[in-house]
């Protein structure tokens, strides 16, 4: 059970649920940190007044500094902030609602610390899951999922104590916006098309990378990495209703599920409250109303991401950190207008195609990978 957490990437759509939970539940708050968000971070500060609030850019770093000099909160730029925040001693849980491998180092070092890891932050465990998972399991850090399948697969497994009772492991996926499309019509889409997700409402790049599939390939990567199987394993099938979380199928024929409004604040409260469980002030599903649940297997062809991030999980290494920074850094450009959805697969691939793979990568071969394929991508739209 969590007392006090540091949330590093306070500003966004997992950031502010967080806080409501932690609002709800009491907790208190030690750090909090964004990017450059220094007005809604200012608020926060002053209603969980945490002993740390940190903004990496340094410009409104200075400027938070002066808005809140009338406070006790000390305030610090850059991204060596970040680092500082996960491991506060006072905080023992680290909430990672950063986007993006900036994740990577302070969650490493949350573990270090043997704090409880509320990991939001998928790229993290897409680009160096291996490296993650290990440090967690020498330093006894827990990792508890907070991306909603992850989350229901981790509620179905509570009393598994022998993995290989696993048979295989259900992501559902709710499609995107553009379910049911043709590739040529998701050729056309607009990034305020793609803004546009049916069923959950969170930050843009989670967003974008809902509409390419990408989202699901990531997270059939963090699948395989919390707990160590293989992608034959791994399953995805198409749930429009976004209601059925996720599902684990055990060797004897048993499919246990997770079922829930899509609301990432349980998720997000049962990383907090796990092993056990707490009241919840949120609408309860209800089962007679609810739409009927429906399922379909997912179009690798139209969405083609999805493979895409499968075959860079069957082949390993710094395979999944290129596609993550390919994909990042295509997302960045798309949502700036400069390329077209379909030019996020492309960019993806020719990054995945150009750049050798180092298999047992170090956490420098990850860094290295990961800014060779930014750079190639960058280059091009300088
Ligand atoms: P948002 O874009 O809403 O928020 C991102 C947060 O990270 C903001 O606080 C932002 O600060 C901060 N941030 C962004 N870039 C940097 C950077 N370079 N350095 C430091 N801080 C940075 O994202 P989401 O909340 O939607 O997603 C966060 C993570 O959780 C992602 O990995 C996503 O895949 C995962 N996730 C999200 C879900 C959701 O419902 N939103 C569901 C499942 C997983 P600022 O405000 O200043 O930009
Ligand atoms: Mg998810």
């Amino acid at each position: 059970m969590s007392k006090t957490i540091s949330i590093l990437g306070s500003t966004g759509s997992i950031g502010r649920q967080t806080l409501d939970v932690a609002e709800q539940m009491g907790l208190r708050v030690a750090a909090l940190t964004a990017q450059s968000s220094v007005e809604r971070l200012e608020e926060q500060a002053r209603k969980f007044q945490p002993r740390l609030a940190v903004l990496t850019d340094e410009a409104a770093a200075k400027d938070l500094k002066v808005r809140l000099a009338d406070t006790p909160v000390r305030v610090i730029g850059g991204t060596a902030g970040l680092l500082e925040a996960a491991v506060l001693p006072e905080a023992d849980t680290v909430v990672t609602a950063v986007v993006g491998m900036v994740g990577l180092k302070p969650t490493l070092a949350a573990i270090g610390q043997k704090k409880r890891i509320a990991l939001a932050n998928k790229e993290t465990l897409v680009c160096a899951g291996e490296l993650v998972m290990d440090a967690a399991a020498e330093s006894g850090a827990e990792i508890v999922p907070v991306d909603s399948e992850h989350s229901a697969i981790f509620q179905c497994v509570q009393g598994c104590e022998d993995r290989r009772e696993i048979k295989r492991l259900i992501l559902t996926c709710s499609g995107g916006p553009f379910y049911g499309m043709t590739a040529e019509e998701v050729g056309k889409m607009t990034r305020t098309d793609a803004l546009k997700h049916p069923n959950w409402k969170m930050g843009p790049k989670i967003t974008v990378d809902c509409a390419t599939l990408m989202n699901k390939g990531l997270e059939v990567i963090e699948a395989m990495r919390l707990y160590r199987l293989p992608l034959e394993q791994v399953d995805v099938v198409i749930h429009r209703q976004s209601i059925v979380h996720s599902l684990v199928e055990f060797r004897d024929g048993a499919v246990l599920a997770q079922l829930g409004t899509p609301d990432m604040r349980l998720p997000i409260r049962y990383a907090m409250t796990y092993p056990a469980r707490g009241e919840n002030p949120a609408e309860p599903l209800d089962l007679l109303t609810c739409p009927p649940l429906t399922f379909a297997e997912p179009d690798r062809e139209t969405f083609p991401c999805l493979r895409l991030a499968e075959v860079a999980a069957v082949k390993g290494g710094t395979a999944c950190t290129i596609l993550n920074a390919a994909n990042e850094e295509a997302v960045r450009l798309f949502l700036a207008d400069r390329i077209g959805f379909d030019d996020i697969f492309r960019l993806t691939i020719e990054a995945m195609t150009d750049i050798p793979v180092t298999l047992n990568p170090s956490l420098e071969d990850i860094l290295a990978a990961d800014a060779e394929a930014r750079t190639q991508i960058l280059r091009r739209y300088l």
